[in-house]
């Protein structure tokens, strides 16, 4: 009996862990710092366009086919960047992260910083240098099912009357509903590159999915980063895809964000390759044990929701007891 119960779960960890990542943290810090170098990177500038070319190159580089995905906000001029590998895009796991950056520093402590744009080396660049090494590491027979999504327009949320995650809303709406339904999970990257990282779980999430990540990063002894605690909800790239139904998981920083968010200090020196690396692992050994495998990740309610109807319950049979005992 005690061996019964012993082998399932040393063979599930043996499943998971037995792939070795190729993924390399000094590369994807270099992607990091090439995005930074070439200046603030805000929706509709020459810098953005500069580095959207970078990621192009970059992806084609490595075998990927690319699209660019052309929308106008606001009178500005935007894309998403989309990457797919083999003949024809029918990935089910989707891999997502933004690469503008926010116009204004407004969460400076200085004020002289609040109008100047964010640098955005851990606030844009360091998902999207996580994307691009994966590009390189993925292996072959793995690729076609990973579709490689660069949202614009993400981070400009309340500043000359823009909206949040503009380009995500974008490509979700631009999906058919065979897509959808064919989409097993999509993960997002967003702030994964601070120094002193630490990741909550962020609670729009689907439970099912960010269990699976959480546990297999805790068997590659990553607990310590991917910390079993509750953090907050986000309104992040995500959300849209929750919105269709399709399972989605924000993997991010937060509660509390780092110190340099929306500040001048989002820098390269505040990243490490380290905290690159270890997302880096995680998500390659997630996506290669995955694949081909069409799991299928159920959505539940958080408890608040179970909560708060439980309360309201409450509250009407109560309003309904006291007025049939006046009656
Ligand atoms: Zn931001």
């Amino acid at each position: 009996m005690l061996l019964l119960l012993i082998i399932p779960l040393s063979s599930r960890t043996a499943l998971q862990i037995d792939y070795v990542a190729e993924f390399n943290g000094p590369s994807a810090m270099f992607h990091l710092v090439t995005q930074c170098d070439f200046g603030p990177r805000p929706p509709g500038s020459d810098n953005l366009s500069l580095c959207r070319q970078y990621i192009v190159d970059t992806l084609e580089g490595h075998g990927w086919d690319t699209m660019l995905q052309n929308f106008t906000y606001e009178d500005v001029s935007c894309a998403n960047v989309i990457a797919w590998y083999g003949p024809s895009r029918n990935a089910t796991m989707l891999l997502g992260a933004h690469y503008d950056t926010r116009p204004r520093a407004d969460n400076d402590p200085d004020p002289t910083n609040q109008s100047r744009p964010v640098l955005g080396a851990n606030d844009g660049a360091s998902g999207t240098a996580v994307l691009l090494e994966m590009a390189r590491v993925l292996p072959i027979d793995v690729r076609d099912d990973v579709e490689l999504i660069f949202f614009d327009a993400e981070d400009s949320g309340g500043i000359s009357g823009w909206n949040w995650i503009v380009g995500s809303t974008y490509y979700v709406e631009q999906l058919s509903s065979d897509q959808i339904s064919s989409i097993c999970s999509m993960i997002l990257l967003d702030m994964v590159g601070d120094s002193e990282l630490r990741l909550q779980r962020e609670t729009y999430s689907t439970r099912s999915l960010q269990d699976m990540l959480w546990s297999l990063a805790a068997d590659m002894g990553y607990s310590d980063i991917f910390q079993n605690s509750l953090g907050a909800a986000i309104l992040d790239d995500h959300h849209p895809f929750l919105e269709a139904q399709i399972p989605a998981l924000d993997i991010i920083h937060h509660n509390p964000f780092p110190s340099t968010w929306h500040t001048a200090g989002d820098t390269p020196e505040r990243c490490s390759d380290e905290s690159l690396h270890i997302v880096g692992e995680v998500v390659e050994t997630f996506l290669v044990t995955q694949s081909g495998m069409n799991t299928t990740f159920p959505s539940a309610f958080p408890v608040f929701y179970y909560v708060l109807v439980l309360g309201v319950i409450g509250v009407a049979s109560l309003l309904v007891y006291t007025r049939l005992k006046k009656g």
